[in-house]
């Protein structure tokens, strides 16, 4: 069976299309009193960009913060205080809920707009195709690239068992603004970290035994964009960051990531480390997997001058250990992309610890 996946109905891009937002949402709003909800990056609060929002009377910004990866509590949290600001207001849902973040935030309006209208804990969700019921409609202004969130049918979140997302055909946007205006002034480290997050799904993507011309093709362009960006840095490295991210995440929608994803998640539930951040910190341990991808991603940091933090599994417990080799395990589909069907053969416990003691 091949995969029939939907994709973001609709796309703005452009250096100052945030200021197309208003009419955008105008699009949306079922009447005068409709309700908009804009779910903010708290980095954001002490900025100008409050003014820059198409805010109505009725709408309602909620400035969230992201220190912490989105766990399934803050969502069931942020969907009880939506539905509160709804009481007595003539719509039941309200019209739209826009994510401006990175990732992180990003995902926290997906799955907000995902738990508006399906009811319980957003932890119930976590997996594939449990979702039935169709979200509130749901936008992002990404202020970060590399994630590919903006383009992915998954939420990714963290829970009391689990850091798994909620994959559903209802998870994906509807419309995306492409800013690349929105990303120029994210700072390093965290806009290298975030930037990696794309250059190696591209490295898994195309090394992995799932792809396929649509994913090779993405892929390819993405990676190509990569490279401009971190090893001659154009003028317009935002516009061509802002679409490697895109097309990388179009990359895996069609195909997978591989190791290192697999390896960071369990590093990120069990150190709380964020994902770009811990996918450099477990791609710098890969040489053996993925030669290439990671003696140019070596020249990357090395120009523009990151140094990865080290020894982080020094200090963790023979627990914390088993509980890492056990959330990276249960990402089966990402190990068998990296190493064929026979994975598990090739793949054992003690070499996943090999690995982790590494980092
Ligand atoms: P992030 O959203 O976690 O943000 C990282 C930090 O950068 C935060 O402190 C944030 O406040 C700050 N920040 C964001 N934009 C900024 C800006 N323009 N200027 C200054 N600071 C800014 O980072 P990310 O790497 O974009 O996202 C990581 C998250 O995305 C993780 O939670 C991860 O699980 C998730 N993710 C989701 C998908 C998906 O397909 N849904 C894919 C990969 C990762
Ligand atoms: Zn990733």
């Amino acid at each position: 069976m091949f995969r029939n996946f939907k994709m973001v109905s609709k796309v703005v891009f452009g250096r100052g299309c945030t200021s197309q937002l208003g009419d955008i949402l105008n699009d949306q709003r079922r009447s005068s009193k409709s309700v908009m909800i804009f779910l903010v990056d708290d980095v954001f609060k002490t900025g100008t960009i409050e003014n820059r929002l198409p805010v109505n009377t009725d709408d309602l910004i909620i400035w969230v913060n992201v220190d912490d990866e989105p766990k399934t509590s803050y969502v069931d949290q942020l969907t009880t205080q939506v539905k509160k600001h709804m009481v007595g207001k003539p719509d039941h849902h309200p019209s739209g809920v826009i994510g401006i973040g990175g990732g992180s935030a990003m995902d926290l309006a997906k799955a907000v707009s995902l738990m508006l209208t399906n009811a319980g804990s957003s932890a119930d969700y976590q997996g594939w195709d449990l979702i039935k019921t169709p979200a509130v409609y749901h936008a992002a202004v990404p202020t970060l690239s590399g994630t590919g969130a903006e383009v992915s049918r998954t939420t990714v979140l963290t829970g009391p068992q689990k850091k798994l997302g909620i994959n559903s055909d209802h998870t994906v946007f509807d419309q995306i603004v492409l800013d690349p205006g929105m990303i120029a002034d994210a700072p390093n480290p965290q806009r290298f970290y975030t930037g990696m997050d794309c250059y190696i799904h591209c490295v898994e993507s195309l090394a992995g035994t799932y792809l396929n011309s649509f994913s090779q093709a993405y892929g390819e362009k993405a990676m190509d964009l990569c490279r401009d960006v971190f090893l001659s840095g154009p003028e317009d490295a935002d516009d061509r960051l802002m679409m490697a991210s895109y097309c990388g995440g179009m990359s895996i929608a069609y195909s997978q990531v591989g190791i290192c994803h697999a390896l960071s998640y369990g590093l990120s539930f069990v150190l709380g480390l964020h994902h770009g951040i811990g996918n450099c910190v477990v791609f710098d341990t890969l040489e053996d997997y993925y030669p290439e991808g990671v003696r140019e991603f070596r020249k990357m940091m090395a120009r523009i001058g990151i140094d990865l933090p080290r020894n982080l599994t020094a200090g963790v417990t023979d627990a914390q250990m088993e509980k890492m080799v056990d959330v990276s395990l249960v990402l089966e589909p990402l190990w068998e992309n990296a190493l064929g069907k026979d994975w598990k053969a090739i793949m054992t416990r003690e070499k996943i610890q090999q690995l982790y003691l590494k980092m």
